[in-house]
């Protein structure tokens, strides 16, 4: 979709004369590199510029929308979707999960984002499977402005014309505009949605963290849902009774086998194989896992907040540039003594800003630094997690950005499953 709006976008935004430009080919074609180069800043800016006028540039509109028929640019609403989007989000009023809302949604039968498309527009999908509603589609589309009417652009891009792996850009390079379409959601229940969510993500389940380790780190390979978790209580074959906790996806539990395959895992196998894993990757020893993975948090908050601090202080060079300026300029009689205080003015409310950032940014740091007794408790919490002991939520959300569980297939008469563990240091290690 990039290269082909990129071509439209390049055309309008040079403005060189077409001669002139043609006169430019055979050069530009020999700095090949150049070229792209400058052709992708050119896109960029033309995209950046159409964001910024909040028509709308992306691909299909947002389920709930339609591309507006008199003006494609622009988004207005579909009846029934948009029916949809607000019964979403009245059921996470109503304190639902994601996957709970996804299940909801399945169990009765509405067709989910893309399925809904192709029946809207009477194409055929080029994919077989119908598609369902997952937690994370009901999880995007309850974090997306477009349901109060407002243009968040631009979130993603590529890293650069030689690189076009996507990547989430940072929040300041958004381009956000309010009230460019109609929205389906009033604000109120948004913000009411907004607190729950940031309810959800911290606190509430603190005590169940505690003493079930795996909550929130478990996905499924299939559908991407979180898992859930259980007391399995049955007899083995040789009679005895045996009680453990088991982890199934969410949305199967939810929906039912049509939907997804339940995967099941007891927490004596995960826990089995992460020890079995960390030790086979760490014949030198625990220490210097833990400092790299604790170092690495560290740093990049550091690091961050050294970053933007050396912004500030690149600006307030050139503030001190521009007075200098000004001064000269009251010198040599460019401006009175009445514009000369204006300006100054305005430059000293500048630096008292720029220098109250400042003055933060280095507070940041300075509590960074303070923070360091709290790591070596938990260095000494993984560590007893490393060594067998009693591993917590809070250690293993430490090490562990995710676990993908994949459905048991037959491999040779054994029944095999694959775990793929993402750890929270460079470099994915899998099984
Ligand atoms: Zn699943």
């Amino acid at each position: 979709m990039f290269p082909a709006l990129g071509v439209r976008f390049v055309a309008l935004a040079d403005g060189i004369d077409s001669d002139g430009d043609m006169d430019f080919l055979p050069f530009r074609s020999l700095l090949n590199d150049y070229y792209l180069k400058d052709l992708s800043k050119k896109i960029r800016s033309a995209v950046r510029t159409n964001a910024a006028n909040g028509s709308y540039i992306g691909g299909q509109a947002p389920y709930g929308f339609i591309k507006n028929p008199d003006n494609p640019k622009y988004l207005a609403i579909d009846g029934y979707a948009s029916v949809i989007v607000l019964k979403i989000f009245n059921l996470r009023l109503q304190n639902l999960s994601y996957c709970k809302i996804a299940a909801e949604l399945n169990n009765n039968g509405i067709l989910a984002p893309r399925d809904y498309y192709y029946q809207r527009t009477n194409k055929h999908s080029t994919l077989n499977e119908h598609n369902v509603w997952v937690a994370a589609t009901i999880r995007a589309i309850l974090h997306n402005e477009a349901y109060i009417g407002h243009s968040v652009r631009l979130k993603s891009g590529t890293i650069s014309h030689k690189n076009h792996r996507k990547v989430i850009k940072p929040k300041d390079q958004w381009v956000r505009r309010e009230n460019t379409h109609p929205a389906i959601i009033s604000q109120e229940l948004w913000d009411a949605v907004r607190s729950i969510n940031s309810e959800k993500d911290h606190g509430v389940d603190k005590t169940k963290r505690k003493v079930v380790p795996f909550l929130g780190l478990l996905r499924c390979s299939d559908c991407g849902s979180k898992f859930v978790h259980a007391t399995v209580n049955r007899r083995t074959k040789t009679g005895q009774d045996v009680s453990y906790r088991s982890y199934t996806c969410c949305l199967y539990v939810h929906t039912g086998r049509s939907k997804c395959s339940p995967h099941p895992i007891s927490e004596m196998t995960l826990m089995k194989i992460i020890r079995e894993d960390i030790r086979k990757h760490m014949p030198a020893g625990e220490d210097s896992l833990i400092n790299g993975t604790l170092n690495k948090l560290h740093d990049e908050e550091e690091m961050n907040a050294k970053r933007k601090i050396d912004g500030i202080d690149a600006r307030l060079a050139g503030l001190e540039s521009s007075y200098f300026k000004l001064y000269d300029d009251k010198l040599n009689g460019v401006i009175n003594n009445e514009e000369f205080q204006k300006n100054v003015a305005g430059i000293e409310k500048k630096r008292e800003q720029k220098k109250e950032e400042r003055d933060k940014l280095i507070k940041k740091i300075d509590g960074a630094k303070l923070r360091s007794a709290q790591r070596k408790n938990w260095h000494n919490e993984i560590k007893s997690f490393l060594m067998l002991e009693h591993p917590t939520n809070e250690t293993l959300s430490a090490l562990i950005d995710k676990i993908v569980i994949g459905a048991a297939e037959r491999a040779l008469g054994d029944k095999r499953k694959s775990v793929h563990i993402y750890y929270r240091f460079d470099g994915n290690v899998s099984d």
